[in-house]
């Protein structure tokens, strides 16, 4: 995949030697004798690597025909590349840690840097990247390291389907160093099929020349028996996520029932707040017209301020939705209770949270703090203030 350069391009040269000029074999000083150029993209723009090319000058050396290349050029790039190691680097990082798109690399590019590629040729970097990555994540000497201090090995087995169709990809961890092992898509879950991937663990566990103190999987039957075949006497644990997620669908039932509970002891809410309204309507009618604000006035009545709230629950817009009808702040108890209703609304549609935090324990939560509001103002007026609720 040849990259194309628009006619007229200007780059930045950059004219690389080898170092040590003396035949390895002869040791005589070697000479120029060709170039190599090579065009690619770093942050510095576009660069011209012009590699200088020697051989050993005397016909009868053993070196004859061989031609030796600048050190340097690998450092900068790979052979045929159009990108450099930065922008290689960066394509992969932005990629992979902070999970950037193909699009958006390609703008970030040629917004910020001036480099032009195409969503092809960054899918093929970033391939290039994915190998490097997982062929270091798998060397041998790396892992030894890796695992120096380490006394024994937990393993992990799951199968991860990105989308539906798809083959789904069996993904080894190991969760002392919290490391993806190895990961491979398979078309089946057949015993079989997994069996190979286990055998694979083994080996390397066997490589490492650690113990596995224990597997951790969903406990698919194909992973239970293949694990029980070649690690004999390895105990085989429930996976505490899977646990979690098979266990949340009762605990969201039960919750939901709870909320069900809550929401019916709630109802009447919009009849307090109908009262409060018909009572200022009578209010504003007993008083004198005020004729500035007339049409705007009647408008603003009809609004239902609980209606408001439920546009944005628990927000105090309600109120200020009341505050623009007629009666601006001769009723102010009207308008303490009408806050109470737009947040009690608020709290009773809400419907966010997970098994950790389900939806109906958050209710009751909240609702609290709502009783504890009542009960603190209550006390504060020592009885003074009759609220509706
Ligand atoms: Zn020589």
């Amino acid at each position: 995949m040849a990259y194309r350069w628009p006619a007229g391009r200007v780059f930045n040269r950059l004219t690389l030697d080898v170092e040590d000029r003396s035949c390895p074999v002869c040791g005589r000083y070697m000479h120029v004798c060709d170039h190599r150029y090579h065009h690619l993209w770093t942050f510095q723009g576009a660069t011209q690597v012009i590699n200088r090319l020697v051989r050993c000058p005397d016909p009868a050396c053993e070196s004859r025909g061989r031609t030796f290349s600048p050190e340097a050029e690998l450092s900068i790039s790979m052979p045929r590349w159009c990108l450099g190691w930065d922008v290689f680097c960066w394509l992969g990082h932005r990629r992979f840690a902070r999970h950037w798109s193909v699009p958006q690399l390609r703008l970030e590019l040629h917004d910020t840097h001036r480099i032009q590629l195409s969503d092809d040729a960054i899918e093929t970097y970033i391939g290039r990247y994915q190998t490097m990555l997982a062929a270091r994540q798998q060397d041998p000497a790396q892992l030894v390291e890796a695992y120096r201090d380490i006394e024994s090995l937990v393993l992990t087995i799951d199968g991860l389907q990105p989308e539906k169709g798809h083959e789904t990809l069996y993904v080894v961890r190991e969760l002392m160093r919290k490391r993806v092992w190895f990961a491979e898509p398979l078309w089946s879950s057949a015993t079989q099929e997994v069996r190979r991937l286990i055998v694979v663990a083994r080996q390397w566990a066997e490589r490492l020349d650690k113990p596995v103190r224990a597997w951790m999987s969903d406990k698919q039957d194909a992973f239970v028996t293949a694990i029980a075949d070649e690690f004999g006497g390895v105990p085989h644990r429930y996976c505490q996520n899977h646990f979690l997620r098979d266990m949340a669908q009762p605990v969201l039932d039960l919750d939901s029932q709870a909320k069900g509970k809550m929401r019916r002891k709630g109802r009447g809410l919009r009849a307090i707040a109908r009262r409060v309204l018909a009572d200022r309507r009578q209010a504003a009618a007993s008083a004198p017209p005020l004729p500035q604000e007339s049409p705007q006035g009647d408008g603003a009545l009809r609004i239902d301020p609980s209606e408001a709230a439920m546009a944005a629950p628990g927000a105090p817009g309600a109120l200020g939705v009341a505050t623009t009808g007629n009666a601006p702040v001769e009723d102010e108890a009207g308008e303490v209770v009408l806050g109470y209703c737009a947040a009690v609304r608020g709290i009773l549609n809400d419907s966010q949270g997970g098994p950790l935090r389900p939806p109906g324990f958050r209710m009751r939560e909240a609702l609290q703090d709502v009783r504890d509001s009542l009960e603190r103002n209550l006390q504060a007026q020592k009885g003074g203030l009759q609220s509706r609720c």
